[in-house]
């Protein structure tokens, strides 16, 4: 039997006569660590369901193959069903932009992960940069994951600090963002969870961190997953980079990187660029 902790490759179910049933694909908990992941984040974007939609059609037809690498885009919750229609025959996993921390019950505006799972969704992005701008906190998030993975979906938890300074005490705010979350996590948890390193000054803005930086940063983030725990869990953990990644740096912020795919904001947006980003990758 194939393992949850590998944190795999997709494959969302798929509703059939209104039955909930796998479809052909395997599910993202078999994703081998060694094919990259990359993640479209369109936020709240495009206006209109048919552009949605449009943009869906166009990534399927750039990713006939599944593991090349693999790819997941994250529409927002109102275009997520016609989206996932899109993708039932499709090796590209569909995604959510975020997720409540409660199961059920009276939590206007929420989507519980057992809705997204039932949704298609298996990808879940928590913590985004632009969510903690408008309060969500660190518990917040930690309580998020939980419930994600309680839904047997996989967390994608964006970190990264506000700004660099000379000192390095941007490590330490990483540092706290990743302790908040993974100390209530054990082992088995923990290899289920994708971190997104994002720093925020490179969020949409065109700066990215240097191919060094995200190196650099990949091997902290792994250092505190394994005083955390210990490195064979801190290693199982998929790291992404997200942060004005384009088709011109994401082959070197990939090699040098050292990271397992990116999160990418502005670039999904045009099937192209987003393309030819995955094509970057492998
Ligand atoms: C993001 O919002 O997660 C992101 C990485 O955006 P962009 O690629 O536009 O910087």
């Amino acid at each position: 039997m194939r393992s949850h902790a590998e944190v795999g490759r997709g494959g969302h179910p798929c509703r059939n006569s209104g039955t909930l049933t796998e479809s052909a694909h395997a599910t993202i908990f078999h994703m081998k660590k060694t094919i990259p992941l990359i993640v479209g984040n369109w936020k709240c974007n495009p206006v209109t369901e048919l552009h949605a939609v449009a943009l869906a059609v166009a990534v399927v037809k750039a990713h006939q193959k599944a593991e090349t690498p693999y790819v997941a885009i994250a529409p927002t919750a109102l275009h997520s069903a016609a989206v996932a229609k899109k993708l039932t025959s499709s090796p590209i996993t569909l995604a959510a932009q975020n997720v409540s921390s409660f199961a059920v019950g009276a939590h206007t505006g929420e989507q519980s992960a057992a809705q997204l799972k039932d949704g298609g969704v298996e990808l879940v992005i928590i913590g985004h940069s632009e969510r903690r701008a408008a309060g969500e906190t660190d518990v917040e998030v930690s309580a998020k994951v939980q419930a994600t993975l309680a839904g047997k979906l996989i967390p994608i938890v964006c970190i990264g600090e506000k700004k660099r300074d000379t000192n390095g005490n941007f490590f330490t705010e990483v540092e706290t963002q990743i302790r908040s979350f993974a100390t209530e996590l054990a082992p088995a948890q923990l290899k289920k969870v994708v971190i997104a390193y994002e720093p925020i000054w490179a969020i949409g803005t065109g700066e990215t961190a240097t191919n060094d930086d995200v190196k650099e940063m990949q091997l902290f983030i792994e250092s505190i997953l394994t005083k955390i725990h210990d490195r064979p869990t801190a290693q199982s953990v998929r790291l992404l980079y997200g942060g004005s990644v384009k088709p011109h740096n994401a082959a070197e912020l990939h090699r040098v990187g050292g990271m397992g795919g990116f999160l990418v904001g502005g670039a999904s947006l045009k099937a192209a660029d987003f393309s030819a980003i995955c094509k970057a990758v492998i």
